[in-house]
């Protein structure tokens, strides 16, 4: 089975083709993401107009050089996969009617892909991971925990009930005076800072629920740096080395939590258990020394897919196309709608019905 992917929620504009062998096995024939991180530099953040904008100038391209690159034509390809929530409503219009257009042009079925679903079925891709398994997805956008079961068969353990954990690095790092995006500034600047000049709150750790909260961090951050205000180098070191601390320190106890958790649940497995990271942050190395360690106490199997697949793309929505075909369940009609708002757990294999 080979389709067709298009992602376009957020700010990649991206194009994918990928198949599923016979045995199960997924390849990526062609994988093609722009960023438009410099559209959106200068304001500090996405400004969704115009990543809408950019998506309508790119998308077409991106498809065509997907296709070229996998070398296969529209007619060779079994279905088109189009993320159609959550995200930007401009741009998830962008890549859904495209990907009904060309659905509709080639006589193929069209999927509408979960974005979320995309990054909780990656590590099947790569690594051909069996179900069920644990997934933390930590972006600009999302921070979650979610016990993968099956195809279509998400559980929410934990989220963020604020902040995600994406968007604190780069909230944090705005107000620190470092570039956008902030995460990858905060982790260079922390390296010659120290960790333990600034005691910072761990919101949530010691609760048995499964949630995640990051604002109040972002809260002490500033607080800290008033009170020290000018700040030199050195204070802005030691100020990102201390939030690196905090959160690892919060996510050492969240997932932890979630690693019982599940080990409790599914104590009769007879596969090892796994943790799976996706999202930006996954980049982060002082986190995935965390989570590595983690993994390690409790039992588990760490899986970082490539840092590629872990930000967005299109071959992520592609695979999750593919596992429902192989699934049997079944495609959307061409008048499904896009969803800016669509928690995995509700009704994830159809945008038909309420969904919460
Ligand atoms: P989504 O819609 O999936 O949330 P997104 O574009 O917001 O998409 P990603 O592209 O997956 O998210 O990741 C971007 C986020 O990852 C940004 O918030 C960025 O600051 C963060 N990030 C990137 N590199 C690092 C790093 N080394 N350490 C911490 N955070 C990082
Ligand atoms: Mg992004
Ligand atoms: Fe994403």
């Amino acid at each position: 089975l080979r389709i067709l992917g298009i992602e376009t929620s957020c700010d990649e504009t991206a194009a994918s083709v990928v198949v599923r062998h016979a045995d199960g096995r997924g390849e990526i024939l062609s994988d093609v993401v722009l960023s438009q991180l410099e559209e959106h530099s200068a304001f500090g953040g996405v400004v969704p107009e115009i990543a809408a904008r950019a998506h309508v100038e790119a998308l077409d391209g991106l498809i065509e050089e997907a296709l070229e690159r996998a070398d296969v034509s529209l007619a060779e390809i079994d279905a088109v996969a189009a993320t159609s929530g959550p995200g930007l409503i401009g741009g998830l219009l962008v890549g859904l009617m495209t990907g009904k257009a060309i659905a509709r042009a080639a006589g193929k079925p069209l999927y509408a892909v979960n974005h979320l679903e995309g990054h909780a079925l990656t590590a099947r891709l790569t690594d051909g991971l069996p179900f069920p398994y644990l997934m933390l997805l930590v972006s600009g956008g999302h921070t979650q925990l979610v016990l993968v079961n099956g195809v279509g068969e998400y559980e929410r353990w934990g989220t963020t009930i604020d902040d995600a954990l994406g968007e604190a690095f780069d909230k944090t790092a705005k107000l620190l005076g470092l570039p956008y995006p902030g995460g990858p500034a905060v982790e260079r600047t922390a390296l010659h800072g120290d960790a333990d000049r600034f005691k910072l709150p761990r919101p949530l750790v010691g609760e048995a629920r499964l949630d995640f909260s990051f604002s109040g961090l972002k809260t002490a951050v500033r607080q800290a740096a008033t009170d020290i205000a000018p700040l030199d180098d050195q204070d802005v070191a030691d100020i990102c080395a201390s939030f690196q601390k905090a959160i690892s320190g919060t996510l050492k106890d969240r997932i932890g939590r979630g690693l019982a958790r599940f080990r409790d649940q599914f104590s009769g497995l007879d596969t090892e258990p796994a943790l799976v990271v996706a999202g930006g942050v996954a980049a982060n190395q002082e986190i995935r020394r965390t989570l590595q360690a983690l993994c390690l106490e409790y039992g588990f199997r760490f899986v970082a897919p490539p840092m590629r697949l872990c930000t967005d793309n299109a071959a992520m929505i592609a695979w999750a196309g593919l596992e429902r075909m192989a699934a049997e369940l079944p495609a959307d009609p061409l008048d499904v709608q896009p969803r800016s708002r669509w928690p995995l757990d509700s009704n994830a294999q159809t945008l038909l019905g309420s969904g919460k």
